[in-house]
């Protein structure tokens, strides 16, 4: 498990950078960074989406699972 204290990622700005992993506050941060992207076309969001499903803070609709 990660420390959930690390600072925002750099490449957080921009979509179409790996952020690497991330935590589950780094990932609420990209998506209210990215709130106008879909997880099609940024990589950000679709990290952190990844990142808050397996962590159980964001319950998405089944069609939104990879
Ligand atoms: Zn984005």
């Amino acid at each position: 498990m990660l420390q959930h204290q690390l600072p925002p990622l750099p490449g957080l700005l921009g979509c179409h950078t790996d952020p690497g992993p991330l935590t589950v506050q780094q990932a609420h941060a990209a998506m209210q960074l990215h709130l106008d992207c879909t997880v099609d076309t940024c990589r950000i969001r679709r990290a952190a989406r990844t990142v808050l499903v397996e962590s159980r803070h964001c319950v998405l609709d089944e069609r939104a699972l990879p």
